[in-house]
């Protein structure tokens, strides 16, 4: 609905009515109140009209205005981690934080890596865990290799007897 629609209902209403106050003209006079009542209904219509498009746009603008928030807040996560390669085999990447000297806030974090993946698509923080040669995402269940394997020792080199 447009508002200038509105505008000339509500005006053209209020030119009405002047010449209903200043009709001397019974007839003329009812004539004019019919068409001053059309004008005031038209009106009325049209103003609900708009105050429906106006909720609706403020219900939008709320939304949009939650979204900015939600993409600064995930900026400024980001901001605090640079992507860096993991381990030592093959091309392993993921998020690491940033030294506590260029942290903002909360620089007393231990160091860590967060999962690409998972903070890239998924939008969520997942610290990776890991242990030895593996490296795991709890969130995306992602498991890899990050280091090689140490070479196994020869037969003559061991203590033991195998049977
Ligand atoms: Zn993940």
């Amino acid at each position: 609905m447009d508002v200038s629609t509105l505008v000339a209902s509500v005006t053209s209403a209020a030119e009405l009515a002047k010449l209903l106050v200043n009709e001397r003209d019974r007839q003329k006079a009812a004539a004019i109140e019919g068409q001053l009542t059309d004008k005031i209904t038209q009106a009325q219509i049209q103003l609900s009209q708009v105050l429906g498009t106006v909720i609706e746009k403020d219900g939008l603008i709320q939304t949009l205005t939650e979204r900015v928030r939600e993409l600064e807040a995930q900026q400024s996560e980001k901001s605090r981690y640079r992507l860096a390669k993991l381990g030592t085999l093959g091309d392993f990447f993921a998020y690491k934080l940033r030294p506590a000297a260029e942290l903002v806030e909360r620089a007393d974090e231990p160091a860590h890596f967060i999962c690409q993946p998972c903070f890239d698509i998924s939008k969520q923080k997942s610290v990776l865990r890991i242990q030895g040669l593996w490296c795991y995402c709890t969130n995306c269940k992602a498991r890899t290799q990050i280091r090689p394997a140490p070479p196994r020792k020869s037969s003559s080199s061991n203590s033991y007897t195998r049977w």
